[in-house]
C-alpha cells in the first residue's frame, strides 16, 4: 500500500520523529509499495527557511528514501482551493470570526455531544444582521465546514476500532491559508497515498479526515498511528531533552536504537525492508 511521510518544515525532525518516518517507510517498502515525501508548509507563520532541506537531509541519512520528487503544499493551493469550492458548492462552509479566547468560553458553556475543544458552531447561528456587522468588523472569517456533530468510526491498525464525533472544524484559516485537516486528506487522495502511518497525536483528528474526504468523495487510506517516542520524563520527546536530534547523535547511532526500540531485527546500517510483520503488535505501547 502507497505510504508517505509528511512532514511540517517548522523545526528539527528529532529521533521521535524520524523514527516514525521510518516505520511508514518499513511499512510501504516491505508490501514492496511506493514512498513519497510531501512537505506540509502551509502554516506560513511557522514555516522556517532551510528547514525542508535539513529535514529531507536527516531522513536520507537513517534510510529512508522516497518516490519521485518531494511535494510542497505550497505548490498546491489551486487543489485546495478547489476543494474548499467544492464543500461551499455542496452547501457545507460557513464563515467563522470566533477568536480563540470566544471559543474556548463558548465552549465551556456548551453542553452536548462535542468533545472537549470542539467548535460549538457559535456563527452557524449568526442572524443575517449580526453577519452583516461581522463582515464590516474587518475581521477576516476562517471557513468551517458544517459536520453536525456526526460520528465517524473506523480501525486503526495499532489502536483497533476508533470512533469520533466531528466538530465543524477549520477547512480555511482566517489568514487565508487552507487548514491542515483539509490539505492532508486533499493531498493524500491526490496522490494516490493508500496507507497513513503517523504518530498517534494525530488520532482524534482521523474521524474530521474521514469525514472530509466523504463529503469530497475521495478514497479514504487506512491508518496506523504509532506511539510517539517519550522523553525519560514521560512527556513526548522534546529539545529540552537535550540529544535528541541528529545534530547530537550520529546517524548509525540512530538507526540502532530506532531498530532496538522498535524491536525490529534489521540491519542497523541498511535496515534492508521485507522483515517488517504486519501485524504491528511489536511497537504496540
Ligand atoms: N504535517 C503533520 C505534522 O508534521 C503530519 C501530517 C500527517 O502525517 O498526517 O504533524
Amino acid at each position: 500500500m502507497n505510504g508517505r511521510y509528511a512532514p511540517s518544515p517548522t523545526g528539527t525532525l528529532h529521533l521521535g520523529n524520524l523514527r516514525t518516518a521510518l516505520l511508514a517507510w518499513l511499512f510501504a517498502r516491505s508490501a514492496g509499495s511506493r514512498f513519497l515525501m510531501r512537505m506540509e508548509d502551509l502554516d506560513a507563520g511557522r514555516v522556517r527557511p532551510g528547514i525542508a532541506e535539513e529535514q529531507l537531509a536527516d531522513l536520507a541519512a537513517v534510510g529512508v528514501d522516497w518516490d519521485g520528487e518531494v511535494s510542497y503544499q505550497s505548490q498546491r493551493l489551486d487543489l485546495f482551493a478547489d476543494a474548499i469550492e467544492q464543500l461551499r458548492a455542496a452547501g457545507r462552509v460557513y464563515e467563522c470570526f470566533c477568536t480563540r479566547a470566544e471559543i474556548h468560553e463558548a465552549a465551556s458553556a456548551a453542553h452536548g455531544p462535542l468533545p472537549e475543544g470542539a467548535y460549538p458552531g457559535t456563527c452557524l447561528r449568526l442572524t443575517e444582521a449580526e453577519l452583516a456587522s461581522k463582515r464590516a468588523s474587518g475581521r477576516p472569517p476562517a471557513l468551517r465546514v458544517r459536520a453536525g456533530a456526526e460520528r465517524v468510526a473506523f480501525t486503526d491498525r495499532v489502536h483497533g476500532r476508533q470512533e469520533g464525533v466531528v466538530d465543524d472544524f477549520v477547512i480555511r484559516r482566517n489568514d487565508g491559508a487552507p487548514a491542515y485537516n483539509l490539505a492532508v486528506v486533499v493531498d493524500d487522495a491526490a496522490q494516490g497515498v493508500e496507507e497513513v502511518v503517523r504518530g498517534d497525536d494525530l488520532l482524534d483528528s482521523t474521524p474530521r479526515q474521514l469525514f472530509v474526504a466523504r463529503l469530497l468523495d475521495l478514497p479514504a487510506p487506512q491508518y496506523a498511528h504509532v506511539p510517539l517516542v517519550l522523553g525519560p520524563d514521560g512527556d513526548r520527546l522534546a529539545k529540552r531533552h537535550g540529544g535528541v536530534t541528529l545534530r547530537d547523535v550520529p546517524a548509525a547511532r540512530a538507526r540502532a536504537w530506532m531498530a532496538e526500540t522498535l524491536g525490529l531485527d534489521l540491519d542497523p546500517e541498511t535496515f534492508a525492508p521485507g522483515l517488517l510483520p504486519r501485524e504491528p503488535t511489536i511497537w504496540r505501547g
